[in-house]
């Protein structure tokens, strides 16, 4: 989705001490539209700085989700993927074959769910909603 955060700002914003390393890294993950996870961020990340390693990709993403400018998520592989914190919030379907993510808002589920929510006696604050499929073959798309 379009308009992804600006990490970099983010991190200013949030006085995080910003390095070279972790400006790059910053970057990568700002520019990502398909939730990397911490090799791919490393593998890109190399490409502008050789010298980063994976250990400061690692603990550069944790400082990044710690300071809630970064979500993980755990897509049912057991690996976990890296988005920029979205400034709207969206929803993943997740294609079981190849690992591909499609994000997608539906107002009328988020309507739902807040219902769901308010008839168990909660006002909902947060939630995560991820479907699992396998593409359909007429649509080759
Ligand atoms: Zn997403």
């Amino acid at each position: 989705m379009p308009h992804r955060i600006d990490l970099e700002q983010l991190c200013a914003d949030k006085g995080l001490r910003i390095t070279e390393q972790r400006r790059v890294i910053a970057r990568v993950l700002s520019d990502a539209d398909d939730h990397p996870d911490v090799e791919m961020v490393h593998e890109r990340a190399n490409k502008i700085d050789p010298g980063i390693s994976i250990a400061t990709v690692y603990r550069t993403v944790r400082l990044f989700e710690e300071a809630g400018i970064l979500d993980r998520h755990d897509f049912g592989d057991g690996r976990s993927r890296y988005e920029a914190a979205p400034e709207a919030h969206h929803d993943h379907l997740i294609d079981v074959e190849t690992g591909k993510v499609v994000e997608f808002v539906d107002p009328e589920l988020e309507a739902l769910q807040k219902q769901i929510a308010e008839k168990l006696g909660y006002r909902l604050v947060d939630h995560r909603m991820e479907l699992y499929g396998v593409r359909l073959e007429r649509d080759e798309k």
